[in-house]
């Protein structure tokens, strides 16, 4: 079973360009690194500019083409305002890789409080709404493109630790497959993934929060272990590039059979 980040890329993404959010570290700054050495002009969007900036200088060193944006994904004009910056800079947007998100303070639906709510709601699922109908404007321009939006294998049953978050993902699914049956006739592709555990920040705080999580996320994979973030990326970079060209509305999981 490998599990190598050294993997030689093939120009899977040549030509592209990208938009990511979540880009500041995690999955989303695995997948700007991957999706830049694939051969795609990225633009990384999250709060954390200095981060961006980071990885974005690393990117740059090693011959690709990136730029970052600073986005609130709670606030839908900064959301707007992200999408019409890679306007600006490419005048094209050829993929989405919509994957920002955020936990919430783990715990029963009875005592999960409203502000947690409002923040799943915002940032887990208005947020990618917005995006996605502003991504899909100027994709239109050149013909069409492909939106990769990061649910979670929380997404996919009852979800009673993180309710709010599992619900919040589920709705994120429901808007992925309708916009694939509304955008599919314009060349827009749209698909979702779950992820299941994934070695992250995310990961950190839900274990912080509930010692033991880790070990209890581990014992349910039959690959017996975390993704690391690139290996989640590498399953958008395939659904963003034209190798997936008869993909939409699947909501793929990325969980080492975990939701099996
Ligand atoms: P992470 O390391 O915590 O990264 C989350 C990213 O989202 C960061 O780049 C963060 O950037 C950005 N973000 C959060 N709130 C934001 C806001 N209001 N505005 C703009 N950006 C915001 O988590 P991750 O594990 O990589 O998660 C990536 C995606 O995978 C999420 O959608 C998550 O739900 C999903 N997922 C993760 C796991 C897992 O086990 N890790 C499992 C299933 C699904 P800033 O803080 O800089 O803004």
């Amino acid at each position: 079973m490998t599990n190598t980040s050294d993997i030689t890329p093939i120009g899977l993404l040549t030509g592209k360009v990208v938009f990511i959010t979540g880009a500041s570290r995690g999955i989303g700054a695995a997948a700007a690194r991957l999706f830049a050495a694939e051969g795609a002009a990225v633009v990384l969007a999250a709060r954390s500019t200095e981060s961006l900036q980071r990885i974005v200088t690393g990117i740059r060193a090693g011959g690709g083409v990136a730029d970052a944006v600073t986005v609130d994904l709670a606030d839908r004009a900064s959301v707007r305002a992200a999408v019409d910056r890679v306007g600006e800079l490419h005048g094209r947007l050829d993929g989405a890789f919509n994957n920002a998100g955020v936990g919430q303070q783990p715990g029963p639906l009875d005592t999960t409080g409203d502000e947690d709510i409002e923040q799943q709601f915002a940032v887990n699922f208005r947020a990618h709404w917005t995006a996605m109908t502003a991504e899909a404007a100027l994709m239109r321009r050149d013909g069409g493109g492909a939106i990769v939006n990061t649910s979670s294998i929380g997404s996919r049953r009852a979800n009673p630790e993180l309710p709010a978050y599992g619900a919040m993902k589920r709705a994120l699914n429901s808007i992925t497959e309708t916009a694939a049956v509304t955008w599919g006739a314009q060349g827009i592709r749209v698909n979702g993934i779950t992820p299941g555990g994934t070695a992250t920040e995310m990961i950190d705080a839900w274990e912080a929060a509930t010692p033991g999580i880790v070990e209890r996320i581990n014992a349910m994979v039959p690959l017996g272990r975390m993704a690391e973030p690139h290996e989640v990326a590498e399953v958008a970079a395939w659904l963003l590039s034209d190798r997936a060209s008869m993909v939409t509305g699947a909501i793929v999981p990325v969980d080492g059979g975990a939701g099996a």
